[in-house]
């Protein structure tokens, strides 16, 4: 697996990088130290030479020498540029970072101004002979063109007011496309005026400490661009790209210096090296985006093995889990018909104990003395008590080992049947119990019945000192019938909202309110069968509701 960049670590260009850069840089100076002259020769056809074809030819090649070497650097600055838009481009399309495609347009256009410049002056020459200022004007107008684009398309991506950051949308996006291809063509027109312009202004002074002043221009923007402009950018759209973009900054510098200070001629050897230095400042940002796809694929090759093990891991867990699945519902099945034939079992020989002690009772009443006749009063109530729970355990096994199938029913008859059951206690208590007419469900119309008896029983059973009134009532939610039985009762507290529906569990001892605790988690049993969900809501002294679920499989309620 291959190892990805600490977190913490900046995404940049790597140091060798930067130093090799430098270097490039300061190489030609110090090679101009060791004597080494990077000029292209000049040279005049004597007529000493004659009619020497030959010699006429090499001289001739001497002399255009120059020209052909700035012609070569600046047609690969050009190209250069070419592919960097292209990579940029297919970077946006991959990432829809809208920053390099920009960027990439913006280094287009300056590739594009180099390549007309020299373009515009070879045609428009036509044997005219060349104005010396030319070169070096439209040298400088191509520069200052790019330093302008630079700071201000890179101004407008740090900009504060994000208002202004228009950019980082697709709308932005055609902008500044835009705008970068007006520059273009405005930098061609005024390159073309140059050009056809009979009177230009002198370009070098070849005796003076800043020896071609137009350059000083471009010189200024770079400087701007590179301290203030670039590496805020770089902090706010951190990549390969943007910090390759600072550091292109350093050959453009160094690049300006030569041409401003030192260059005195046309093809001389500073002019040569600012050529050569700006294809260098060029070929940056085009490295950064390589650099740049180095890296997301190393991060997609990441993240593809981990997302490898995870899927590993992912199906070891799932097959631990569908076994452990099994295991529970096979030992949940053993449970439950370990409770039932509990259940079932105990109540013959329970029936013997309870018929025997009664019997006991009944004829040993007189005949024993008062405190054996408490102990058989202990004896038989424990018996009736012991029944009742394996009754309602009975009841509870009898959920899932004896169910019928879920059918269509009428769940407003399950509700009647249910009212009709509790008749007694309700005319006891002078319950008034209210419902709205209730849907046709896919539901054991057996266990309808016992969960609406559980539910209104409890709301009259639970009624405190007012005569209890129940509200049945059922509505539509997510493609499931909610029904909900409401009371006026004594209410539950918050905290004990999950304990009432555990089996065995009570609020009250059995001298307040008779009961097992077995009612509510036969309910949540029963709506479990059906694929449902109950819950309670409830507050002390007021009431309480008890919501269930049952998904709606047939249509609604006639
Ligand atoms: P039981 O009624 O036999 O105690 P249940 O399982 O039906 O068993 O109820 C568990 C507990 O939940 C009860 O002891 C009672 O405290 C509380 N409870 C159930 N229904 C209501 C209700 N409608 N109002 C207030 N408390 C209730």
């Amino acid at each position: 697996m291959t190892n990805l960049p600490a977190k913490s670590e900046r995404v940049r260009l790597p140091n060798e990088f930067i130093w090799t850069i430098v270097f490039i840089c300061i190489f030609p100076t110090v090679l101009n130290s060791l004597g080494f002259n990077f000029g292209s020769n000049k040279v005049t056809l004597h007529p000493t030479i004659g009619l020497d074809l030959q010699r006429v030819a090499d001289v001739l090649q001497l002399s255009l020498a120059g020209s052909f070497l700035v012609t070569i650097l600046e047609w690969s600055a050009f190209w250069t540029a070419m592919f960097t838009v292209i990579l940029a481009f297919t970077n946006y399309k991959i990432t829809g970072d809208v920053t390099t495609p920009i960027i990439g347009t913006v280094l287009f256009c300056a590739g594009a101004m180099d390549g007309f410049h020299t373009l515009i002056i070879y045609q428009s020459l036509n044997g005219r002979q060349i104005d010396p200022n030319l070169i070096p004007l439209t040298w400088a107008i191509s520069q200052l063109f790019y330093g302008l684009l630079m700071l201000i398309t890179t101004s407008l991506f740090v900009a504060k007011d994000k208002r202004h950051i228009m950019w980082e949308r697709e709308k932005g996006f055609g902008f500044a496309i835009t705008i970068s291809l007006l520059f273009c063509i405005i930098a061609y027109g005024v390159i073309s005026l140059v050009v056809k312009s009979p009177h230009l202004p002198t370009a070098i002074f070849p005796y003076s400490a800043i020896s071609r002043p137009w350059d000083t221009g471009p010189l200024v923007l770079f400087l701007i661009t590179g301290i203030f402009i670039l590496p805020k950018f770089y902090k706010r759209h951190e990549s390969i790209f943007s910090h390759s973009l600072l550091v292109s900054i350093i050959p453009q510098i160094f690049s300006q210096i030569h041409m401003a200070f030192d260059s005195t001629a046309i093809f001389d050897n500073n002019f040569n090296i600012a050529h050569f230095l700006k294809v260098i400042s060029y070929l940056i940002p085009f490295c950064g985006l390589v650099l740049d796809y180095h890296r997301t694929y190393r991060e997609t090759e990441s993240i593809n093995s981990r997302l490898i093990i995870e899927i590993a891991n992912h199906k070891a867990t799932e097959e631990k889990l569908k076994h452990q699945t099994v295991e529970l519902k096979r030992s949940n099945e053993e449970l439950q018909q370990f409770a039932y034939v509990a259940s079932h079992d105990l109540q013959e020989p329970l029936r013997m104990v309870a018929s025997f002690t009664q019997l006991l009772k009944r004829r040993y009443k007189d005949k024993l003395d008062a405190d054996a006749n408490e102990f058989i009063d202990f004896a038989v109530d424990g018996v009736k008590r012991m029944q009742g729970l394996i009754n309602d355990l009975l009841q509870f096994s009898r959920i899932t080992t004896q169910a019928k199938s879920l059918e269509r029913i009428s769940s407003n008859s399950a509700l009647e049947t249910a009212i009709n059951n509790l008749k007694v206690s309700i005319e006891e208590s002078k319950a008034k119990i209210t419902y709205d007419k209730l849907p046709v469900i896919v539901a054991d119309d057996f266990q309808m019945v016992q969960l609406f008896q559980n539910l209104i029983g409890n709301g009259i059973k639970y009624r405190g000192d007012k005569s209890p009134e129940i509200k049945i009532t059922s509505c539509e939610h997510d493609n499931k019938w909610q029904f909900s039985v409401a009371d006026n009762g004594i209410g539950i507290e918050k905290q004990y909202f999950e304990k009432i529906f555990l089996i065995f569990q009570r609020l009250h001892t059995k001298n307040e309110y008779s009961g097992t605790g077995i009612g509510l988690a036969v309910c949540k049993k029963i709506i479990e069968r059906h694929s449902g969900e109950l819950w309670v809501e409830s507050e002390l002294e007021k009431g309480t509701i008890f919501h269930f679920t049952i998904p709606m499989n047939l249509g609604k309620a006639n």
